[in-house]
């Protein structure tokens, strides 16, 4: 398949990396996460199992199990967004142990980091939203989400149902893609050899997942209250799961783009060009979500933990206008949603 190639110099990629360095230079601080992560890791982390042994393990049906079980749903996604992102892009810690152990918190969820990180460190982040390059953003043929994409009967109504397929995004990743990307060995346009350690690896995570979320607590309570905690928690990690990212990039105001087209060298601009932050003022958002409103500084420095985004966004906004490169933002979540909505109507209609 043709490739498209960026380069990672220019006058504005230099002036940004420049100015983002020197901040840190100047403050004296450390790239990585700190103590405010590592905080907010144990906060989740304990939520995680509080409510995890809440959620499955209460007498069925009573409040406080149905408390838990929201929680639960909350808490895997959190630790995905804040702790696994990090790990898995290397920004969590200075030491590549702990970034490993944090990458692997993914595998607590049951789904397997060493399929994700060629899909969403290389693909996604190198290729963003460039058609069957990016796979974070693939769809197809269940829903048209790029324009470069045929249009088949079923999507010129896609704008009624691409949503309710949200909730089940977990189920289809620890229970299809993963296992199907196990088997090929492949990602998209990656090859993935696994090593004898990553093969034991995956094995024990599907193992214990279902041993923890679907055998141990039909054993202890019942088939019923299990799967209602099980698909309930699942479903409210996949809703935030699917919408955080989608908004961040299938927006009216990001550029789409096939491998023939016409498109900027400089990688940066790129980023820049197909990535939106939102909500940036919210300090619950920039909290839980792992820097994930702030995904325009993401794709330009996944290298550097989310919990200096808010930081580095005012460098970035100032750099661009100076270079008078887009910057893509919308005030608040509400807006970065409506709009993900217009841009999926708009690839059903045109
Ligand atoms: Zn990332």
């Amino acid at each position: 398949m043709e490739k498209i190639k960026f380069t990672s110099t220019g006058a504005f990629t230099q002036a940004l990396k420049q100015r983002v360095n020197e901040f840190f230079k100047k403050n004296n601080i450390s790239k990585k996460g700190n103590f405010n992560l590592h905080l907010k890791s144990t906060i989740l982390l304990v939520s995680f199992v509080i409510s995890y042994i809440g959620a499955f393990y209460l007498p069925p049906f009573t409040l406080l199990r149905i408390i838990s079980t929201i929680i639960l749903g909350f808490s895997v996604v959190g630790i995905g967004f804040n702790i696994m992102h990090d790990g898995a892009h290397g920004s969590y810690s200075t030491k590549s142990w702990i970034n490993t152990l944090a990458g692997h918190s993914m595998n607590l969820i049951g789904a397997t980091v060493s399929l994700w990180k060629p899909k969403h460190n290389i693909l996604h982040h190198t290729f963003t939203n460039i058609a069957g390059h990016d796979d974070d953003i693939e769809l197809y043929p269940l829903v048209r989400t790029l324009p470069h994409q045929k249009k088949l009967l079923l999507h010129r109504v896609q704008n009624w149902y691409f949503w309710a397929l949200y909730p089940f995004h977990l189920f289809l990743w620890i229970y299809g893609s993963d296992f199907q990307q196990y088997f090929k060995q492949r990602v998209a346009t990656q090859k993935v050899p696994f090593s004898t350690r990553e093969h034991f690896i995956f094995w024990i995570t599907k193992i214990t997942h279902i041993g923890l979320f679907l055998v141990l607590p039909i054993c202890t309570v019942g088939i019923i209250a299990t799967l209602v905690s099980y698909i309930v928690t699942m479903m409210i990690a996949s809703i935030i799961l699917s919408f955080v990212f989608q908004c961040a990039h299938l927006v009216t105001e990001t550029t789409m783009r096939d491998v023939g087209d016409e498109h900027t060298k400089e990688w940066t601009v790129h980023q820049l060009e197909t990535t939106a932050d939102f909500g940036q003022k919210s300090k619950m958002l920039t909290w839980f979500l792992g820097g994930l409103n702030f995904q325009v500084e993401h794709h330009l420095f996944h290298d550097i933990s989310h919990v200096h985004y808010p930081k580095i966004s005012r460098i970035v906004k100032e750099t661009c206008a100076e270079f008078k490169i887009p910057y893509h933002e919308y005030p608040t979540f509400l807006g970065a949603l409506k709009s993900h909505f217009s841009y999926m109507k708009k690839m059903a209609i045109t």
